[in-house]
């Protein structure tokens, strides 16, 4: 069961508390508790091991694939979070009845994980038991943890066994050849591995310093080398009321990461071993006070206040904390995994939830990094190029599934069972699901609009645009009797559709990409001709740009019917029959369709699986009237089962936009839940980063009202009802401006930038400031 207000005092709305154990629900906190730096992903299983567990801990870009008949995904490094207790010979384990006071947390603020319970052994006596953990932010290689355990009833013996353990897989798939492992003074630990096909070496180190109350207890423990497995155990006599604290500090390199490319593979285990010897001279709460200060850096740059609603305040900052822990930020060759590092769903590959969900939370507020995953595209764009010469295109055709930078394509051919014939279902996004190449230029040209950031755009940005413009430009199809260009047999953002013609996203991007290739072109070669030329002698510019000029106004948009304003999703949707999905929209774990019907069937019926004509009416907003948008948001949000994690947050601006107010609110209320909720089953395979990327983007973009639109800054906030205030900061072409908002006034200050005046839209007025500006409302 899930806790919301357990913090007090400078913790108040921050901490996320489980308080009772119970093993179905392992995956839950294991998940939404998860650790990282954007380089390690730790999943926070506990230090006993459970049956239903899945102790994963990732290392960002690491990709491999198991055999041929898998795609690459992020393999399973050794686990160094068990430590086994045995008290009095007796192994420490928990069930729903031996225990008491039990909690588990996560701090968001310090990012510590922590757990206590009192545990009852066969005749009733207890146990303190305590450990909390961290992966450490100023040291991108390092996990810490401490364990505490107190007899409470009678003198004890306790014994713990502890170190590497490299039989661990990815659900069943083994990606690892056993390397050396060995243990140096009788203390340091250390265990290779290769991946299998990628030949990606890791190299983990761990040691332990174990106290009695205060004293050190410097004795020789007993060493273990096992099959893929290397460990130290040792017994200890301890009194009633004394602790005994193990210290476990571990590290984890591998030959990928960017700053050992240069080293051997000696030179790294020297290098490692080296750090771990030296962080064993210290101390859990030493490398935590380093570790803390990044986060406090980090929460000064992102502090979002929401006065009126404590969950709503906790549950913003849950999403910022995961999102910090999910970016690979040191790293542009790696990307933002669908379920950041935190569960082995989507095998770490990254979709169009990073520019279209996530990015905007980067490009307003660190651009830096927004920039590195920008970074990532182009430096994979090769895989794009190569894609679509495999189908017979020109240009880039981003993959719909993203791994490592040479991967191309890497999403799975097969999926869930299929109720009716009982196979596995074809996943055909991979082939046909490719709106993703307009999203990565929609979300570059956002970033320069927000950002100004000129140097990007030449040296990544325009390529991607042009790219991907000649991309859509060989991929629209000419039809003959309606005399205009159409985009046959794609899925759209709703996957309940497959080889529909003319989804309505589908062409309304490929058209905006063109468009925005052919102004930008022009833009370059007036302005700009070095770097025009450097482009067009890569991509033959010239070329293209007179068939983005012949096709252009002949591509086939999707128009709101003069009838009733509704934009078709695609050519036959409108004519599909309505069924009643009252059952489907009351359900309690989505995708419960598919226990009655098979996805040929649903794609018959007018029933939706996320945001997608709404998802058009948020991006390209200022296309369309508010009346066009009310009507689609009413006539598509009746069928959508939002059984993508990525809809509600759409659906939630929405109708901030139409001024659905409560109906906004509500949304974005179930929108927090989808991780942080009660419903104990919906993580188990890992958080959904776009979702959470969503709730700041509902916070922001929906309730603030801040928008990038055609280049201009508008600010048109919607409080919910039952927020008092909402402050927040945002960088605006190098300028940091805060938000206060409340009922009566908002009210802006720039507090860094240069001097130059800024312009603003405010519930349609323009103003101009430059350091302060109020309004009455
Ligand atoms: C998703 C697709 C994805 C596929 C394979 C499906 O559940 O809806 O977007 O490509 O899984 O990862
Ligand atoms: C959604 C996609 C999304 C993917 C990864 C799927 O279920 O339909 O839009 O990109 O999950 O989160």
């Amino acid at each position: 069961m899930m806790k919301y207000d357990l913090g007090k005092g400078e913790f108040r709305n921050w901490i996320v508390s489980e308080i009772e154990f119970e093993e179905k629900y392992i995956g839950k906190t294991e998940a939404i508790f998860a650790l990282g730096n954007g380089y390690i992903g730790l999943r926070s299983a506990n230090e006993e091991r459970y049956l239903d567990e899945k102790r994963d801990l990732f290392i960002s870009g690491t990709f491999n694939k198991a055999n041929e008949n898998e795609v690459t995904e992020l393999p399973n490094a050794a686990d160094i979070t068990e430590i086994e207790i045995y008290i009095n010979g007796k192994r420490l384990t928990l069930s729903s009845k031996n225990n008491k006071e039990y909690l588990k947390s996560l701090n968001l603020k310090t990012g510590e994980l922590s757990r206590s319970f009192v545990y009852l052994d066969d005749n009733y006596n207890e146990y303190k038991v305590s450990s909390k953990r961290f992966v450490s932010q100023d040291r991108l290689h390092v996990i810490v943890n401490r364990m505490e355990i107190t007899p409470l009833s009678m003198n004890s013996k306790i014994e713990y066994r502890s170190g590497i353990n490299g039989q661990v897989t990815n659900t069943g798939s083994q990606h690892f050849n056993e390397g050396e492992k060995r243990i140096y003074d009788y203390k340091y630990i250390q265990m290779l591995q290769e991946t299998s096909q990628s030949k990606i070496t890791f190299i983990q180190n761990t040691v332990h310093n174990i106290y009695i109350v205060d004293t050190k207890i410097d004795r020789k423990p007993k060493l273990s080398i096992d099959r893929r497995r290397v460990s130290v155990s040792d017994e200890y006599e301890v009194d009633k009321d004394q602790t005994l604290v193990i210290e476990k500090f571990s590290n984890i390199y591998t030959t990928r990461d960017i700053d050992s490319e240069n080293l051997t593979i000696n030179q790294l285990r020297e290098e490692s071993l080296n750090e771990i010897k030296e962080i064993s001279y210290m101390d859990y709460d030493t490398l935590f006070e380093y570790n803390e200060k990044i986060w406090k850096k980090y929460w000064e740059d992102q502090n979002i206040v929401i006065e009126g609603n404590d969950y709503d305040q906790l549950a913003i900052r849950f999403a910022e904390y995961h999102l910090k822990v999910m970016t690979p930020a040191h790293d542009n060759r790696c990307g933002i995994a669908a379920k950041g590092l935190s569960g082995e769903g989507y095998k770490g590959h990254s979709f169009w939830d990073t520019e279209i969900f996530i990015l905007p939370f980067y490009t307003y507020s660190n651009p830096e990094i927004a920039r590195k995953l920008l970074e990532y595209r182009y430096l994979s764009i090769n895989g794009a190029r190569e894609k679509a010469k495999i189908n017979g295109y020109e240009g880039a055709m981003y993959p719909w599934e993203s791994a490592w930078l040479e991967d191309g394509e890497v999403t799975p051919v097969w999926g869930a069972v299929d109720i009716i014939t009982g196979k596995a279902t074809k996943i055909w996004s991979g082939f046909i699901e490719q709106h993703i190449t307009a999203d990565i230029t929609f979300a570059v040209w956002q970033y320069y609009m927000i950002t100004n950031d000129e140097d990007f755009m030449e040296k990544y940005g325009y390529e991607i645009m042009f790219d991907t413009a000649i991309f859509w430009a060989s991929r629209l199809e000419w039809n003959d009797d309606k005399q205009r260009y159409h985009i046959n047999e794609v899925i759209g953002p709703d996957e309940y559709k497959e080889h529909v013609d003319n989804d309505a996203f589908t062409n309304w991007l490929a058209y905006w990409t063109i468009e925005t290739a052919i102004e930008y072109y022009n833009k370059l070669k007036s302005n700009k001709l070095e770097i025009f030329e450097a482009i067009n002698k890569k991509l033959d510019l010239v070329r293209s740009y007179d068939k983005w000029i012949e096709k252009l106004p002949k591509i086939y948009l999707p128009l709101p019917r003069e009838l009733d304003n509704i934009i078709p999703q695609n050519d036959t949707f409108l004519s599909l029959k309505d069924i009643d999905l009252t059952k489907y929209k009351n359900q309690t774990h989505v995708g419960s369709m598919f226990q009655d019907y098979n996805l040929d069937q649903v794609n018959k019926m007018q029933v939706i699986k996320q945001a997608d004509v709404v998802m058009l009416l948020y991006l390209l907003e200022h296309k369309f009237s508010k009346e066009v948008k009310k009507a689609n948001y009413d006539y598509y949000e009746k069928r959508t089962l939002h059984d993508s994690s990525l809809s509600l947050s759409t659906h939630s601006i929405l109708a901030s936009d139409i001024d659905e107010k409560e109906l906004a609110y509500k949304l974005f209320n179930g929108a927090t839940k989808i991780d942080l909720g009660e419903n104990m089953k919906t993580s188990d395979h890992g958080i959904h980063a776009a979702s959470l990327g969503g709730i700041w983007q509902i916070v922001v973009n929906g309730f603030g009202g801040v928008r990038m639109i055609g280049g201009n800054l508008r600010i048109n906030p919607k409080l919910p009802e039952s927020w008092e205030k909402l402050s927040f900061s945002f960088i605006w072409k190098n300028n940091k401006i805060n938000v206060n908002l409340s009922r009566n006034n908002i009210e802006l200050n720039r507090f860094s930038g240069d001097d130059e005046i800024i312009e603003i839209y405010i519930y349609d007025s323009k103003y101009r400031f430059e350091k302060h500006l109020i309004i009455k409302l």
